[in-house]
């Protein structure tokens, strides 16, 4: 954590903490979005995904977690003590896109090789996390959109913490069409051994800027701290460390 600084929310009056480094500060009393260098209103659409949990309920989807599978400990459920639950609504851009390659590459799987063309349309709601240093499983995160409302600061739990956007519009939009290329690569690669050329337009329609509800816990099974990262839209699992089987026997 940097060193907090204040802005006057235009909106409200009501000083807005921020961090060095964050770009649009969202202000806990009235929901006001502000460009921190300029102290303009944010003129985009800000969206919010609703957290459907509260601490209690949030642990049955954890232990339920811990039961599922067979690549677990049998009592991973039973022993493990849930240290850490925080609350956080992360900030993103959604960048909705649509994308179109054409490639022409080798196809060596036969003999003789041949060239051979295709091409990759498709449409994205591509997701790109708006911090900078935050290690975030982004692609792994299925965000429920349908469930998005616009920003509504009243629905924000006292226990929740909010993070401001470290990252502008304009360079999530290019990082987004940076990652949508690499994955018509990646796609276009399944189809031919060798690429020799692949063109990508990409088309963006529109960017918002979305905070959804993510669930961090760190959790502690025989005497070792692991951790879970859950969605509090759908309460699924994003990403969790689990323990191997055996773990603790010695
Ligand atoms: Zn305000």
């Amino acid at each position: 954590m940097g060193v907090v600084e204040e802005i006057k929310c235009p909106h409200c009056g009501a000083p807005i903490a921020f961090e060095p480094g964050e770009i649009l500060a969202t202000c806990k009393y009235c929901g006001f979005t502000v460009v921190i260098e300029t102290g303009q209103t944010f003129t985009y659409e800000h969206s919010l995904l609703l957290n459907k949990y509260d601490q209690t309920q949030i642990e049955d989807s954890i232990r339920s977690w811990m039961r599922e599978g067979f690549l677990k400990p049998s009592d991973l459920a039973r022993k493990a003590k849930i240290s850490e639950k925080q609350l956080i609504y992360l900030p993103f851009w959604v960048v909705s896109a649509e994308a179109k390659s054409t490639y022409k590459g080798v196809f060596e799987r036969i003999t003789p090789a041949v060239t051979k063309e295709g091409t990759i349309e498709k449409d994205y709601e591509w997701l790109v996390l708006a911090r900078k240093t935050s290690q975030f499983p982004t692609r792994d995160y299925e965000v429920p959109l349908e469930g998005k409302i616009a920003y509504d600061f009243r629905r924000i739990e006292g226990f929740a913490q909010v993070f401001n956007s470290e990252i502008e519009k304009a360079e999530a939009e290019e990082q987004a069409k940076a990652e949508i290329e690499n994955n018509h690569r990646f796609l276009a690669q399944q189809d031919v051994d060798k690429i020799i050329e692949i063109k990508t337009e990409i088309k963006i329609d529109e960017t918002v800027y979305l905070h959804a509800p993510v669930w961090f816990v760190k959790y502690d099974y025989k005497g070792k701290t692991f951790q879970l990262i859950l969605d509090g839209a759908e309460g699924a699992v994003i990403k969790g460390d689990i323990p191997p089987k055996g773990f603790g026997i010695l």
